[in-house]
């Protein structure tokens, strides 16, 4: 349906965006999320064409976004981080004057406006200046300005940015409905707005893909540090450094600290402990237990922290770029 491949874009030294490949099925929803300057809108701007690749080539539906720009523009709908909006202009006007561009024969016009009106719930507004709407409804325009032409494809770069949680949420729902039958990407730096939306997360940073796959798929395949949190009595004479020296020799274990966030003072006569585990390694609660046994700590709780989206999502979002290939990627080869 929408093929990505290893397309690049340089701004004079700044590599923006370094051999980002990936497909979007038919219909599917997907996220591309990455915090502020990972090159989500400059990819975007490459997909829909307002900016060249440097190198590599994109498909909507067949049709290459350079050398038949025309038709691949047809099927994109897309709403730009910061939509060119004419304060002057009533709501209608303005879907008028996009209808237009996207060459919508005249007699086709007025009922197009209207369906997409409707869907985006702006037809009260319709005769009212765009300047004068607030920005819940203005971004509304802008989706409607974006599926006129009843669109296949719709690419919204940060659909909720600036909006109050009330008008974030209708606009989640609106999404929803909106990419039932379209193939749908939605860039966003915040990650409950893709988390929730979509089935699907690609997370970009410095340029670059660092993971690919629905939000289980990824939580699953990483390989990355797993904690456990360690309450143990702590030895009035030794302190808690006994026990964090005992913790550490674990095999399997990578470092041993004081809980973040925790009093830890000898006082309470109990010590939070975190353990980190090596990459890959197996469940180590059975290895914590043993030990602390063997040394004559006693532990009142013992808990795995469960990787989340989040904490995954920072930990690659703040990892060494890979030399080549990304980090975690569930999905499969090219179509
Ligand atoms: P994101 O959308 O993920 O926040 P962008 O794609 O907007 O990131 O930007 C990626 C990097 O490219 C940033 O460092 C940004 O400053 C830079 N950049 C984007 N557009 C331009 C431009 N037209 N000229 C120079 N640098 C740019
Ligand atoms: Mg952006």
């Amino acid at each position: 349906m929408i093929l990505v491949r290893e397309i690049s874009k340089s701004f004079g030294p700044l590599k923006a965006v370094q051999n980002v490949s990936f497909e979007l099925p038919a219909g599917q929803i997907a996220g591309l999320l990455g915090p502020n300057g990972a090159g989500k809108s400059t990819t975007i701007r490459m997909m829909t064409g307002f900016l060249t690749p440097d190198k590599g080539s994109i498909s909507i539906v067949g049709h290459d976004i350079q050398h038949q720009a025309p038709q691949a523009k047809a099927l994109i709908g897309y709403l730009p981080e910061s939509a060119p909006i004419y304060p002057e202009m009533s709501v209608k006007g303005y879907l008028k004057h996009r209808a237009k561009l996207f060459c919508i024969p005249g007699r086709e016009i007025g009922p197009a406006i209207d369906k997409a009106m409707g869907i985006t719930r702006i037809t009260e507004v319709a005769k009212r200046r765009v300047g004068h709407l607030s920005k819940g409804y203005r971004q509304r325009v802008g989706l409607a300005a974006a599926l006129v032409h009843n669109p296949q494809v719709l690419i919204l770069d940060e659909p909720t940015n600036g909006l109050d949680p009330t008008q974030i949420h209708e606009t989640r729902s609106l999404i929803r409905e909106l990419s039932e039958h379209r193939t749908t990407l939605v860039c966003s730096h915040i990650l409950p707005e893709v988390e929730r939306t979509c089935d699907r997360v690609i997370v970009m940073a410095g340029g670059q893909i660092r993971a690919d796959g629905t939000p289980n798929e990824l939580i699953d395949a990483s390989t990355g540090a797993i904690r456990y949190i360690v309450e143990i009595r702590t030895n009035p004479t030794a302190g808690i450094e006994h026990a964090l020296r005992i913790l550490a020799s674990i095999p399997g274990v990578a470092a041993s600290k004081p809980a973040p966030n925790q009093p830890n003072d000898a006082s309470s006569g109990w010590s939070t402990i975190e353990i980190e585990s090596a990459p890959a390694e197996d469940d180590l609660r059975e290895a914590i237990a043993a030990c602390a046994d063997d040394h004559g700590l006693f532990i009142r709780e013992l808990h795995k922290l469960v990787p989340t989206l989040e904490s995954l999502f920072i930990q690659l979002v703040d990892a060494p770029a890979p030399a080549q290939t990304p980090q975690i990627s569930t999905q499969g080869g090219d179509a």
